[in-house]
């Protein structure tokens, strides 16, 4: 598999330990060999010439949906086009989010998941999503098969929200197997009032599904994770956060010792509410909604300050077809907002679109890395082996071109998706080459890596709870 060692000459490396020119060996193992200036070819070894290129560590995605069935659809991607257009735009390792439905077996859930994940073509770990109270031997048999997050939701009563005493109780559980808990935080309750009033008074326009999803529920229950957290004496990670009242919490609370971690998304930090009002507006729909733009602006600070330590994509893409034909089984299209497939597509434009924070001046090269390969890496138990270039270390290694344009049209991308959130804008920021423990799988645009080449990640204990 490793027939050859590769030295990428020439670039300028960035990880955890700065910016600095050297080569970087890539060993017959698939790891990182040597990282240092002015390395001599050994014989039979490929040399790549990588000046202007910076060699970043493969990006680490922790928030994706592959081939989940949402209502009468499913995903447009699978664990295959979903790896592939992954590894195009960068991100060698992700970690997806298995849902254990009330009255299932989390492990039958979890057998599926594996099942599904078979044609990966890039590393993956999986979170556990519980929809109901569990036995803390199903938690210890979780951790025992890699699984160190788990998720729970405070929103959605119908399908997936839990109660305060239920959060409680897995924080207390899992901080004791070492693993913690991701949380989305919307007040359910508050929010199904709202829809429903909604719908009684007729007002069932996509703008709606944002209208009823208002910040300050985002931000209540931020507060009482925080809160949860708190008293449970834990870490707790609150996924896709998307509005300034919500990022005052996190960082009210992160003043208070709190060890709240926030995530956001690229879809928070280039789109707005406005979109839900175009022609196409159902094709923006997602959960938390898209802000105001003054929300926008608020979580680049937030990202700048260290209040967001992560970028991740939620990336849950859906045709444009189904969309329209909502989530029940109907021929006639969605009946009110409350029935459109939310979620977007972004696996493939994650390091691109935080790279336009560079270009832009917003944040540093340092940021761009961190957010989006170290910290993910870190927080979620993937830590030495990814996210990093030490030696030893997988050798997931991006050579960026930093003047490479790249379009963000549909058309111009690879996911399994007919519409793209950012048609009509060009990054300038995009990979060469992306090679994955040590094999190249992306060249130029084009996936050139084996197929279903991932590897199950059975996560360690985050860092934090060692
Ligand atoms: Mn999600």
């Amino acid at each position: 598999m490793h027939p050859n060692a590769v030295l990428l000459r020439g670039g300028t490396v960035l990880d955890v330990d700065g910016e600095r020119r050297a080569d970087l060996r890539i060993g017959r193992d698939g790891r990182v060999a040597a990282v240092e200036p002015a390395l001599e070819p050994e014989p039979g070894e490929t040399v790549v010439e990588c000046a202007g290129r910076l060699l970043v560590p493969g990006g680490v995605d922790v928030h994706t949906h592959l081939h989940l069935p949402v209502g009468a659809v499913r995903v447009s991607d699978d664990f295959l086009t979903g790896t592939v257009a992954a590894a195009i735009g960068g991100t060698t390792t992700i970690v997806d989010y298995v849902t254990a439905y009330r009255g299932q077996d989390p492990m039958d859930a979890l057998a599926t998941w594996r099942g599904w994940a078979e044609p990966a073509c890039i590393d993956y770990g999986l979170h556990m999503t519980f929809t109901e109270r569990v036995p803390e031997r199903t938690i210890a048999a979780c951790v025992e098969a890699g699984i160190t997050s788990f998720k729970l939701y405070m929103a959605y009563p119908e399908l997936l929200q839990v109660d305060d005493d239920v959060i409680d109780e897995i924080m207390r559980a899992t901080r004791r197997h070492g693993a913690f808990v991701t949380l989305h935080c919307e007040n359910g309750g508050a929010i199904e009032a709202l829809r429903r009033r909604a719908l009684a008074e007729g007002r069932t326009g996509i703008l709606e599904h944002a209208r009823t999803r208002p910040a300050e529920l985002e931000a209540e229950a931020v507060a009482r994770a925080a809160a949860l957290a708190e008293r449970a004496q834990t870490s707790v990670y609150v996924v896709h956060l998307s509005s300034a009242p919500a990022l005052a919490e996190v960082r009210k609370a992160r003043e208070r010792g709190i060890d709240v971690i926030a995530e956001t998304c690229p879809q928070y930090l280039y789109l707005d509410t406005s979109r839900l009002s175009d022609p196409d507006g159902e094709s923006y729909v997602c959960t938390p909604p898209l802000r105001d733009p003054w929300h926008v602006e608020e979580l680049w600070h937030g990202i700048t300050t260290g209040a967001v330590q992560t970028v991740a994509t939620d990336h849950c893409p859906f045709t444009v077809a189904d969309r329209r034909a909502g989530l029940r089984d109907r021929t006639s299209g969605f009946a009110d907002f409350t029935e459109i497939p939310g979620g977007l597509p972004g696996i493939e434009t994650r390091m691109g679109l935080v790279w336009e924070g560079v270009t832009a001046g917003r944040i540093t090269r340092a940021d761009w890395v961190r957010l989006c390969a170290e910290a993910p890496a870190r927080t979620f138990g993937l830590w030495p082996a990814k996210g990093n270039l030490r030696v030893g270390a997988d050798a997931d290694v991006v050579a960026w071109d930093p003047a490479r344009d790249q379009s963000l049209d549909a058309e111009a991308l690879h996911m399994a998706v007919d519409h793209s959130p950012y048609h009509g804008m060009t990054v300038t920021g995009w990979p060469d080459l992306v090679f994955a423990r040590g094999e190249l799988v992306a060249r130029d645009g084009m996936y050139v890596g084996e197929p279903a080449r991932g590897r199950y990640v059975s996560r360690a204990q985050p860092a934090a709870f060692r």
